[in-house]
């Protein structure tokens, strides 16, 4: 049971909040399988901000990156599942969504390398998930609680 508790830091970006995409975002990760341990729905601010995309301070989009992500509420959540991080980053598809397959969530639902729906941590950065769980969430916000599916998800559960 010990490898299906990996947990990842996903929010839904300010466009998909205006555009009505929260529940369809939730719906995806969870008919997958992954299981929902904390939402909050907020409002980022600049420090915030800041620090969530700290490594690309400096680039030439950061500062239009800082405005759109604090320009209005986000969906804010962590979900729990094998390879949890991963498989988010698989579902989500490339961060353009010009370039991003069919199937995925911002190919599906994106046409826009600025506004591309969501974020999810990057599994190719060690620990970024658990960072990124850490800046948006006390451990208190977090529940610990079994899918009446599991069994059924997974072979071994
Ligand atoms: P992600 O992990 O797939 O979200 O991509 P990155 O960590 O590389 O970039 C963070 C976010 O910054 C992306 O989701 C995009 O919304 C935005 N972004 C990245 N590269 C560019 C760029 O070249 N131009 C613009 N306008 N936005 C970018
Ligand atoms: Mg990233």
């Amino acid at each position: 049971m010990s490898h299906h508790d990996e947990r990842t830091f996903v929010m839904a970006k300010p466009d998909a909040v205006q555009r009505g995409l929260i529940g369809e975002i939730i719906q995806r990760l969870e008919e997958r399988g992954l299981k929902l341990v904390g939402a909050k729905f907020m409002q980022i601010d600049e420090e915030l901000a800041h620090e969530h995309y700290g490594e690309h301070e400096g680039k030439p989009f950061f500062e239009g990156l800082v405005e759109f992500i604090t320009s209005g509420p986000v969906m804010a959540m962590v979900w729990e599942g094998a390879d949890a991080t991963r498989q988010v980053r698989q579902m989500m598809g490339e961060t353009d969504p010009a370039d991003a397959q069919p199937g995925t969530i911002r190919g599906d639902l994106g046409l826009d390398l600025g506004h591309n729906v969501i974020h999810g941590s990057d599994h190719e950065d060690e620990g970024a998930n658990e960072r990124e769980i850490d800046l948006f969430f006390d451990d208190e916000e977090l529940v610990d609680y079994e899918r009446a599916d599991a069994v059924w998800v997974y072979e071994d559960e």
